[in-house]
């Protein structure tokens, strides 16, 4: 049993400290944000995650899992002062595409003024290589008194949607340090969860750069197969038999190659600027990064111009879209979570809205948040009432529920029988023998 503290209580860090709770160890999660902690405080949760809910409960009641808003009952606790604390919190994209270390900077000199015994600093947030020495550096200058502490970076792999299971059976742990003593401590809370592949302990800086090499390696796998996509539009190709076929070659892989609306979420988008503009700070030229940056922009782009082509007015002014009501099905980033930071169906709500167009939308989970950043948006419902009188319909988040739609009741609600499929989700032949107009990404049509 170890005691930890936490510090940033979003998806990753409620993820991370429930999970250790889980596993034997005494948790303390700490967040500024009071409202946040004194939800938690009640079992209620700040995001949805599935799973967290009962997690969360299970081990406060165990008396392992707590929360606060203060760092010094996270550190200091008289009866189990910390040994590790996590630092989890949000590293936005900056003006610049730099990522916003002012989350992380906070967190360390608090860390360092409060910190009244040795500790190991656990960096979990995604920062910019070079962080960790910084880190180090902030907290050195800050402390009152010296007191000996490490900087481990730990950088975390987890996906929104299925964060839990991705905690407790991750592919790799990666632990990065110039202290071989505190990655080891590091490394064995790690030791009861199913590892699939190795510890590995590295250097502060490599680890900090797996995390975006890994994350843009992704990232652009998906903008290789939308490219691809793209080209088998013209040439009459249909790219998910395309990424099929590629996916059994083991080198290759089918994971990350579904074309559709590109990638979205609080990471992805972030982390391949992040990590672009610290090529270019290098003077290094990131060419493939930028295209895959471009590559993502116009897949919202084109399911805009699909849906113009199809139900829009023969005008080449603004206003293309006006009197034209466009239902969108989706607005999470991707399905499983409520989360819609760099949400590709907000940005295209947003396009069809400066077209002059009309939009209603519904998602099972996310409504709630994308409320607080839509203006005049009619949030419905279900997917029929989405669909009722509307022009065109936008499937943009592959939400389970999607999947199994009664088709010919959506297709007697509707204005016109057009749908514009973002994820592939439906059968092309199948739509049209059900009387729709269908467009998928990349079908070959
Ligand atoms: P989040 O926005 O959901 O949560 C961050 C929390 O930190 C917020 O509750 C905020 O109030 C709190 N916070 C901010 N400053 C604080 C401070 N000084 N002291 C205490 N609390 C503070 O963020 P997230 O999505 O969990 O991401 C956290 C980090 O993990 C980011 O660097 C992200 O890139 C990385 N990451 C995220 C995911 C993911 O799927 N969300 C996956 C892997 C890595």
């Amino acid at each position: 049993m170890k005691s930890i503290a936490v510090i940033g209580v979003g998806y990753v860090g409620l993820v991370t400290g429930t999970c250790f709770a889980d596993l034997g160890n005494r948790v303390i999660c700490m967040d500024v944000d009071e409202e946040r902690i004194a939800k938690l405080k009640q079992g209620i949760m700040p995001i949805y995650e599935p799973g967290l809910e009962e997690m969360v409960r299970r081990n406060m009641a165990a008396g392992r899992l707590s929360f606060t808003t203060s760092y010094a009952e996270a550190l200091n606790n008289p009866e189990c002062p910390a040994e590790l604390v996590f630092i989890a919190v949000n590293t936005p994209a900056g003006v610049d595409g730099e990522a916003e270390l002012r989350y992380v900077r906070a967190a360390a000199e608090a860390i360092a003024q409060t910190m009244d015994h040795p500790l190991i600093i656990v960096n979990k947030s995604t920062v910019p290589v070079g962080t960790g020495d910084w880190v180090a550096d902030i907290v050195r200058n800050k402390q009152p008194k010296p007191i000996p502490f490490s900087v481990v970076s730990n950088p975390e792999f987890l996906r929104e949607g299925s964060a839990i299971s991705d905690f407790m059976n991750p592919d790799r742990i990666v632990l990065g340090s110039l202290d071989e003593e505190a990655a080891q401590k590091v490394a064995q809370l790690y030791l009861p969860l199913r590892v699939q592949g190795p510890i590995m302990i590295t250097d502060l800086r490599t680890a900090e750069m797996i995390k975006y090499a890994s994350n843009a390696f992704l990232a652009t796998k998906i903008s290789f197969i939308n490219e691809i996509a793209n080209i088998c539009e013209a040439l009459g190709a249909d790219v998910k038999e395309v990424a099929a076929g590629m996916g059994y070659d083991k080198r290759i892989g089918r994971a990350f190659l579904d074309a559709g609306l590109g990638y979205g979420g609080s990471c992805f988008p972030k982390d391949v600027k992040a990590l672009a503009h610290m090529a270019n700070v290098q003077g290094k030229h990131p060419q493939l990064l930028e295209a895959v940056m471009q590559i993502n922009a116009d897949a919202r782009r084109s399911i805009v111009a699909k849906v113009r082509a199809l139900v829009g007015n023969n005008s080449t002014h603004l206003n293309r879209l006006e009197g034209k009501t466009i239902g969108v099905l989706g607005l999470a980033f991707k399905a499983n979570t409520d989360d819609i930071r760099e949400s590709q169906p907000i940005d295209i709500i947003r396009m069809i809205q400066a077209d002059g167009g009309t939009v209603k939308a519904y998602d099972p989970v996310a409504m709630p948040n994308a409320a607080k950043v839509l203006q005049n948006v009619k949030l419905c419902q279900d997917p029929y009432e989405v669909a009722e009188g509307s022009d065109a319909l936008i499937l943009a988040t592959e939400w389970n529920e999607f999947k199994n739609l009664d088709l010919v009741r959506i297709k007697k609600l509707m204005k016109q029988p057009v749908i514009v499929d973002g994820r592939n989700l439906y059968d092309p032949p199948v739509m049209r023998s059900l009387g729709f107009i269908y467009r998928g990404v990349g079908r070959g049509y």
